[in-house]
């Protein structure tokens, strides 16, 4: 079997399972054989303009990703190769645009931190995908906040275990709806700024991304293959800080519209 015909015998079982769980028939696919005891919920996002849903793949978070955040994290921001770490897709918390959406306090932590992030979600993938055709990848751009159980992540990192615990948890991923490329264009700078309680945290610009979205994308595909679906979020700048319950936090990226929670 060609990986070609490999890829699309993939893509076509996915399609399969999705429309099996929708209790619909995809277009054009046969309707699904395989049976289940239950059902899993898919993961979607809000695609602004559209009655269709964005449909998340994997959850991909780049690490230091702005040089002075490196230095507050303890590490020296020179341009050493991208780090990424996944998030469980069922983390996605879908925050509609003009609310407030109630974000619980998680368990364990007593060190809750924001971090603002652009997030890059694929619309094609690919395995070593150069990076003058990176962008192409891209099916929109959101807003989205990559929450973190600090206290555990700083233990875990002490200890050299993999600090999975303090990222990888429900609801760490809350997002906005996705803008398609189309809609807001490319972003390659603009402010990214936090507030908690109305108080300036974070203010930054994504010009200050050390690895831009088009090499993240083009390093991803280095380690695995991409698939449309596939989001990324982009990193954060400096000052992260944390937050307890009651806090309302406001996050805003030039072109995009302001997403905010409140932590109960
Ligand atoms: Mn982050």
């Amino acid at each position: 079997m060609t990986p070609l015909s490999k890829r699309g015998l993939l893509q076509t079982t996915g399609l399969m399972g999705a429309g099996a769980l929708l209790g619909c028939a995809t277009p054009g696919v046969a309707q699904s054989t395989v049976r289940t005891p239950f059902a899993v919920a898919p993961t979607t996002i809000p695609i602004v303009g559209s009655d269709e849903m964005f449909p998340v793949r994997r959850i991909y978070c780049i690490g230091r990703n702005y040089a002075a955040h490196s230095r507050e994290m303890g590490s020296d921001p020179t341009r050493e190769p991208p780090f990424f770490f996944q998030k469980p897709t069922d983390a996605i918390q879908h925050v509609p645009t003009g609310t407030v959406a109630d974000h619980p306090y998680p368990s364990l932590t007593k060190n809750y931190h924001y971090e603002a992030e652009l997030v890059a979600v694929l619309g094609k993938g690919g395995r070593n995908i150069a990076l003058d055709k990176a962008l192409e990848h891209v099916y929109g751009y959101a807003a989205g906040l990559d929450m973190t159980r600090r206290d555990l992540q700083r233990a875990m990192g002490d200890q050299k275990k993999p600090w999975e615990i303090g990222k990888s948890f429900d609801r760490s991923a809350p997002i906005g709806p996705v803008h398609k490329v189309a809609l807001t264009g490319h972003f390659t700078q603009g402010s990214i700024w936090l507030k908690v309680n109305g108080e300036l945290k974070q203010n930054a610009n994504l010009n200050q991304m050390m690895w831009s979205v088009a090499e993240q994308i083009s390093k991803l595909s280095e380690a695995n293959e991409l698939f449309p679906g596939d989001i990324i979020y982009s990193g954060t700048p400096e000052n992260v800080g944390p937050v307890v319950r009651g806090d309302v936090i406001e996050m805003h990226i030039d072109g995009l519209p302001n997403l905010s929670v409140k932590i109960t």
